[in-house]
């Protein structure tokens, strides 16, 4: 239950950005999530992964920058599609523009879990279908659940060692100012 005592659940959004200001981008939509309206609170946030760009044409890694990509747990009182709906909203916020399927963009927010919840309808799957193949999102989400199970009974934990997740090319990043930091001291360490 939530402070207003409506009911609520948690949910993990996925969230990636590839063109320009990577950071900013996903630092933004972190505070438009819970700021562009009420019922969204943000828990906790994993670590940030890079990986090449994945289009529909496998040149497109060369061709397009890399992903940065982080894991979001919230608890909300907005259904499922209401809470799209905000996902949608903060792309839009962020300059989302959908020009190429799979193509390179300002920020992407997708829902992977809602509680338990398996919906298939016209407009929203959950869980998110790309959930288990994209080693972008399995990595992150298990930096924060590595106990969970997924609603179809399957343990995260197994999906992480898969060998469908274990190929991909994956690396984890800093934030720009941690990296910065990091260059200081090892400056003054000389
Ligand atoms: P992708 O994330 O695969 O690059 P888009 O971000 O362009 O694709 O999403 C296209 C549409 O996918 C959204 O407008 C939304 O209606 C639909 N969709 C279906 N399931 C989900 C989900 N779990 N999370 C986010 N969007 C979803
Ligand atoms: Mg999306």
């Amino acid at each position: 239950m939530s402070t207003e005592g409506q009911q609520s659940a948690i949910a993990y959004l996925g969230l990636g950005s590839s063109l320009g200001d990577r950071w900013r981008h996903l630092q933004d939509a972190l505070q438009r999530l819970e700021q562009m309206g009420t019922g969204v609170r943000v828990l906790a946030v994993s670590p940030v992964y890079e990986s090449p760009h994945l289009g529909l044409d496998p040149e497109d890694a060369q061709r397009y920058p890399p992903h940065l990509n982080c894991v979001v747990q919230v608890e909300t009182t907005l259904s499922p599609h209401a809470l799209l709906d905000r996902a949608l909203m903060v792309e839009r916020a962020g300059g989302r523009q959908r020009t190429e399927k799979w193509g390179p963009r300002t920020i992407d927010i997708d829902i992977l879990l809602y509680a338990d919840l398996m919906l298939t309808a016209d407009t929203l799957t959950v869980p998110h279908p790309g959930l288990t193949e994209r080693a972008f999102v399995v990595l992150p989400l298990y930096d924060l659940a590595p106990e969970l199970t997924l609603p179809d009974g399957r343990l995260l934990a197994c999906v992480v060692r898969s060998d469908r997740i274990c190929q991909q090319r994956i690396w984890r990043v800093n934030p720009p100012d941690v990296a910065v930091a990091t260059a200081q001291r090892r400056e003054a360490e000389r």
